[in-house]
């Protein structure tokens, strides 16, 4: 299977919009983080797309993808559903309703966030799609797609586990018991959004790495990356062995 990150931008997105520090000014490509997203490809070819946030548009463009078979969504902020409109030309090509995976909280917020895509009678030219709310293990594209429970400050999301690679975002606390299902991981990609100064929904560099230590993934990229974690190159440097900073683009086998 592959993971491509489509974004890796915290919410606002790198360069933010009016900053002229070092990061938002920065000519390297790798500094440029659009938010947070990730699309899977499944070993049948099925097309597996986590978040779906404001630069959805261009994330496909930009990566020339077409085709999207299915939603997870981690949670139901803004930088992670709002670009779910865009998906009509999918939607429209395919004459099929978008599946949406989700918790049950998030199902509410999205259907409160897009009513005309759930109305009885509908606009011509609205989105569909299929909600699906989900609290265990389940099949989708041929692989086996496991919900994590994680903390988002005072929030509930999900991470989703695939196979030995996990994919993380917006936490700030993971439980004792979810630790148990991140051990042994070839992949563990985890959120982190500066290197310093505590912050109550995100993780920032010191709790990532202490996390790297003790659940000791054989891999991790950390992503939701905002323009205080400090340069792509300049952080990358002062990395320990075999963690990495994720950047648009960037795709992971495993
Ligand atoms: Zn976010
Ligand atoms: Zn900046
Ligand atoms: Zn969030």
């Amino acid at each position: 299977m592959k993971l491509k990150f489509l974004g890796t931008g915290t919410s606002q997105g790198v360069p933010v919009i009016g900053c002229h520090c070092e990061v938002c000014t920065s000519a390297d490509l790798h500094d440029k983080r659009y938010r947070s997203s990730a699309l899977i490809t499944t070993d049948s070819g099925g097309k597996i797309l986590i978040d779906c946030g404001p630069d959805f548009r261009m994330q496909m463009l930009d990566n020339n993808e077409e085709h999207v078979d299915a939603v997870l969504l981690t949670h139901e902020h803004n930088d992670h559903v709002i670009g779910l409109d865009d998906m009509r030309p999918l939607i429209f090509r395919s004459g099929q309703n978008m599946p949406l995976f989700c918790n049950h909280r998030v199902g509410a917020e999205v259907r409160h966030r897009f009513p005309y895509a759930f109305a009885d009678v509908k606009y011509p030219g609205a989105p569909s799609f299929d909600m699906h709310e989900i609290r265990d293990n389940f099949e989708l594209c041929g692989t086996l797609v496991e919900p994590i429970n994680v903390m988002h400050y005072k929030i509930p999301i999900y991470g989703y586990k695939f196979k030995k690679l996990a994919y993380i975002t917006d936490a700030s606390f993971i439980s004792e018991t979810e630790k148990e299902n991140l051990q042994d991981l070839d992949f563990l990609i985890l959120n982190c959004i500066r290197k310093e100064e505590l912050h109550n929904a995100h993780f920032i560099l010191p709790q990532v790495l202490d996390l790297f230590e003790e659940l000791k993934p054989r891999n991790m990229f950390l992503t939701h990356i905002s323009h205080h974690l400090g340069t792509h190159s300049d952080t990358q440097a002062d990395l320990p062995q075999n963690v990495y900073l994720a950047y648009d683009g960037l795709e992971l086998t495993f």
